[in-house]
């Protein structure tokens, strides 16, 4: 398997490359950072009316939403059920339409502007791998009806009407989510921003921010407003708000076109995205030109930049996908790569205010395309003022986490990650 990004090398959505930043300029508003979180504001902040600036270290859509395997789902990250548990009833459903908005927020800009960026309409398959999980599925049925969410409930017989692999136990289907070739979106956004008169420097990373002003290495920008929607914070950037980002790492594969029937194998009625019950779940979905995109994750390397490059977790995800469904035991994987996931310590992002300067709003730990682009467009509405309920409670900065302050100052980022979450990666 070749080390690439395939979605960025097959790409044929036409973009012209936007030049890096050389004097000083002022705007109204200013984005740092053109991943969907920054692009989403950057067009929430222009359709409001403000002349808008953004700055990107690379090129737009080159870090994780660039990289990512496009489930367009609100349903993955945190268990509705886990949600509930947490925040009760009430708030629990204030926090987890915010996933569902994300997700119209991606649709309805593909539908109106007509982006080509492969959407399709795939329902999400939650499989049971072991006995001990069942409960995990069997409660997210129970808090669906609760919240009249709608769902499909797959027994083994249902299962091998949808999905047939071997050693799956139950399922939860959920209808509404969607597969989009994410690359691709972000450079239709792109082009969509230039067209609508954001000014887009690329190849132009902000150093750091003293007072309204972004620092460039051959430039800055001075604005009213900033919001900074960058991944991977280092502390040279901020000290403080470094602390609070940590990462998941997670590798994509894609095989070579599948037959007709090989890829019936697998999804005989329609076609699915499937995640399994694991906390680093396996995951996958067909994708354009009758290939499969497989997805795997490992909470051990993130801190190991070593493995970044190796195939060691994605093979053994494709392995044992093969032995679930023997008809792809011979199918090629042609790709592969590997991206690090920017999460908060209990996983929900942090859309806040700097703590010296109000002008400024921090977007980070969005651990998911439909988060990304809700809490981009958040961060946005605020400024406009416009629709932005006050979730504070659950996107502040200053929420509690269970390992952080003083306990992280000694054990380090890695330890008090893996703390917070040892429960459910040991089960
Ligand atoms: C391999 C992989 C698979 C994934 N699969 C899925 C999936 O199937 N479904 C899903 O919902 N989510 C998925 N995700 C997660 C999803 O991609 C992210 O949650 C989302 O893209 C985050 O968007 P963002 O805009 O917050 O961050 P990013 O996309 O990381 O954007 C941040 C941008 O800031 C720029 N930047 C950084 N520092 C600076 C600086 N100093 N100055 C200027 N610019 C800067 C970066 O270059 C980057 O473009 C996946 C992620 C990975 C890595």
């Amino acid at each position: 398997m070749l080390y690439e990004n395939w979605l960025h090398t097959s790409s044929t959505v036409k973009t012209s490359k936007c030049l890096e930043l050389k004097e000083k300029i002022s705007t109204e508003c200013l984005v740092i950072g053109g991943g969907i979180a920054g692009l989403h504001a950057a067009l929430r902040l222009v359709e409001g009316g403000k002349k808008v600036v953004l700055l990107e270290k690379r090129i737009c859509g080159d870090s994780s939403s660039g990289q990512s395997a496009g489930f367009l789902t609100p349903q993955s990250e945190e268990d509705i059920s886990k949600l509930t548990a947490k925040h009760g009833k009430e708030k629990s459903k204030i926090i987890h339409q915010i996933p569902f908005d994300g997700v119209d927020l991606i649709v309805n800009n593909i539908k109106k502007y007509k982006f080509k960026c492969d959407l399709r309409k795939q329902d999400s398959l939650y499989l049971s791998i072991k006995k001990s999980h069942d409960y995990k599925i069997l409660e997210e049925k129970e808090t669906c009806e609760e919240m009249q969410i709608p769902y499909k409930m797959l027994d083994e017989n249902g299962l091998k009407k949808y999905h047939p692999g071997r050693g799956y136990r139950l399922g939860l289907i959920y209808p509404g989510t969607y597969g989009i070739n994410s690359f691709a979106y972000c450079q239709e956004m792109k082009n969509l921003l230039l067209k609508k008169g954001v000014k887009i420097y690329e190849d132009t990373e902000v150093k750091k921010i003293e007072k309204n002003t972004a620092i460039t290495h051959l430039g800055s920008v001075e604005s009213k407003k900033i919001i900074v929607c960058i991944d991977k914070l280092k502390a040279e950037f901020d000290k403080e708000w470094s602390k609070k980002c940590y990462h998941i790492q997670t590798y994509v594969a894609i095989s070579e076109p599948l037959s007709k029937k090989e890829m019936r194998s697998i999804f005989p009625k329609e076609e699915l995205m499937c995640w399994d019950t694991k906390w680093d779940y396996a995951y996958y979905r067909p994708i354009m030109g009758n290939r499969l995109l497989v997805g795997a994750s490992s909470p051990w390397t993130a801190y190991y930049p070593s493995y970044r490059l190796t195939q060691k977790v994605i093979v053994r995800g494709i392995d044992s996908l093969k032995e679930k469904f023997t008809e792809i035991k011979n199918v090629k994987f042609t790709y592969f790569w590997s991206g690090l996931i920017d999460v908060t310590q209990d996983l929900a992002p942090i859309v806040d205010y700097d703590r010296n300067n109000k002008s400024i709003q921090f977007v980070m730990g969005c651990i998911g395309l439909n988060w990304a682009a809700y809490c981009g467009d958040y961060a946005a509405r605020r400024i406009l003022n416009k629709n932005a309920l006050d979730l504070s409670e659950f996107l502040g900065a200053n929420r509690k986490f269970s390992f952080s302050g003083i306990f992280q100052i000694i054990f380090g980022k890695r330890v008090s990650f893996i703390l917070s979450h040892l429960k459910e990666l040991l089960t």
